[in-house]
């Protein structure tokens, strides 16, 4: 299975990348709803955060011990990390994906 999120993280796209390493990737949203707005993905297809498991579980542990170096790097003190899985829950990209939203006040519940 390759999707757009995959031809990002072999290069096959040109993106602004915020942030690598040997598992995950993090890049600017192409259409941002928010001044800060980057996805962090692991370089592997995985459909969504509901096809986690013990034999892919090293991907979420990298991308969370990396979300806070980038949020430092960038300054962010609040922000909003959101992933929505399934389409009824907004997700667009059959690629798991964080989004990570800031500088700008976040409303809550969410839509
Ligand atoms: P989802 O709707 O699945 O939660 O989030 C997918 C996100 O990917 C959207 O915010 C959308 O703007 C972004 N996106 C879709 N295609 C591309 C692309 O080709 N490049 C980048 N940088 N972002 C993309
Ligand atoms: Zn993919």
């Amino acid at each position: 299975m390759e999707c757009i999120f995959c031809k990002i993280f072999k290069k096959e796209i040109n993106t602004k990348i915020i942030f690598e390493d040997d598992l995950t990737i993090s890049f600017e949203d192409l259409n941002p709803v928010a001044p800060f707005h980057i996805l962090i993905i692991p370089k592997k297809h995985i459909d969504s955060v509901n096809e986690i498991n013990e034999n892919n579980s090293i991907y979420i542990k990298q991308i969370f011990e990396n979300i806070p170096k980038i949020v430092l790097k960038f300054n962010l003190k609040d922000y909003r990390i959101v992933s929505n899985i399934g389409p009824s829950a907004g997700q667009s990209v059959m690629h798991m994906h964080f989004h990570i939203l800031g500088n700008r006040k976040m409303n809550w519940p969410p839509g």
